[in-house]
């Protein structure tokens, strides 16, 4: 079966780590179709918009896409392409797995945890203003809406995949009728998972214990703004930005990325960790349906790491991006 998917490149080091993920996607035998579409700074430059139209409608049409990060200014500029692409189209759930890799450095063995971070309200809806000339509000908004579904998603996600635990984490006891909506939501749908046990934390305590103890913890899910600062601190307990995959998931719309930024100071020189990037390809193919072939990644993926030979800097070698996903199509070609 062919898979027709939208190719977003991105800015910075997208191209390169989108190109690598391309070619070992290839390699596994789907059959896939790309659409190339630009978005972002690249976008900006060649037809002066960053998030043209066209973008959306291909994610639209193909309701699966493949993207490399995309630069937003800091304090100023544009709004963030990627959090208008996921309000736009309703990607609610950022769905983010962090396990440790054989052969990947890390101060922590045995984690094995999913953020459900929810990805289009809290204070990322960029409702913003100066009250006079020294002082600034941003309103941070929390539905009933968006807390169940992303509840709903991660207790879902928990029963499929034999999960026992979804820990909610949240400010409630400051912030009790924003935090305290999202966590009394989390709480009245846990009630229809009567298998999986459900708790909370308070989102600092929650920091502290994933640093403390990560292997404890199993599901999480949280609102936006904690969900993406605590992403990166799981990225740093399984050997960081480099091995960390993502997806954006609506109710029929889906749109796979890594979680790490364009880091524009490594842009064009080959040499950043491209398996953020195809592991985020890998949990395409398993939401297509392409089992066997995610799993074949999977463990070309775990020789190379095992081999040692084809290791980016952020993983203790000198191998660029692209010889890194060579080593990996080699592997999978010869499986
Ligand atoms: P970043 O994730 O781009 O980079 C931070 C650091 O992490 C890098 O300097 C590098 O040391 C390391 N790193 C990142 N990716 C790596 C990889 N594949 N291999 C090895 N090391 C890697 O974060 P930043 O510097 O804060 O952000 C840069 C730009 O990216 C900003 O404009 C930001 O808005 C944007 N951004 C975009 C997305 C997205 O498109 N979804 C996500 C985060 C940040």
């Amino acid at each position: 079966m062919q898979h027709k998917v939208t190719l977003i490149p991105g800015d910075g080091i997208g191209p390169e780590v989108v190109s690598a993920a391309r070619r070992v996607l290839e390699a596994s035998g789907v059959n896939l179709e790309w659409e190339v579409v630009e978005a972002g700074e690249t976008a900006l430059k060649k037809c002066g918009e960053v998030l043209p139209q066209e973008v959306i409608e291909s994610i639209r049409r193909n309701k699966v896409a493949l993207k490399g990060p995309i630069t937003t200014p800091v304090g100023t500029g544009f709004r963030s392409v990627n959090v208008a692409l996921r309000q736009e189209l309703e990607l609610y759930a950022n769905v983010r797995p962090f396990r440790n890799w054989p052969n990947v450095p890390s101060r922590y063995q045995g984690v094995d945890l999913v953020i459900f971070r929810e990805n289009t309200e809290d204070l990322y809806a960029g409702i913003e203003h100066m009250v006079g000339e020294d002082a600034a509000e941003s309103i941070k908004i929390i539905t009933r809406k968006g807390s169940q579904r992303i509840a709903r998603a991660a207790f879902e996600y928990a029963r499929k995949n034999g999960r026992r635990r979804v820990t909610a984490g949240h400010k409630a006891n400051i912030m009790k009728l924003t935090d305290g909506l999202f966590l009394r939501c989390f709480y009245e749908i846990a009630q229809e998972y009567p298998e999986i046990e459900a708790d909370d934390r308070i989102i600092d305590n929650l920091a502290l214990q994933l640093v403390q103890k990560p292997e404890q913890y199993d599901v999480l899910v949280l609102p936006n703004l904690y969900g993406d600062i605590l992403s990166d601190l799981c990225a740093g307990l399984v050997g960081g930005l480099g091995v960390a995959p993502g997806a954006n998931l609506g109710e029929d719309v889906a749109v796979f990325e890594p979680i790490h930024g364009s880091a524009p100071k490594y842009a064009g020189q080959n040499k950043v960790n491209p398996l953020a990037t195809i592991l985020s390809g890998v949990m395409m193919l398993e939401y297509l349906g392409e089992k066997e072939a995610a799993e074949r990644i999977r463990q070309a993926i775990v020789q190379v790491l095992q081999d040692g030979r084809y290791l980016t800097y952020d993983l203790g070698g000198n191998a660029s991006t692209q010889e890194m996903a060579d080593a990996i199509v080699k592997q999978l070609t010869s499986m």
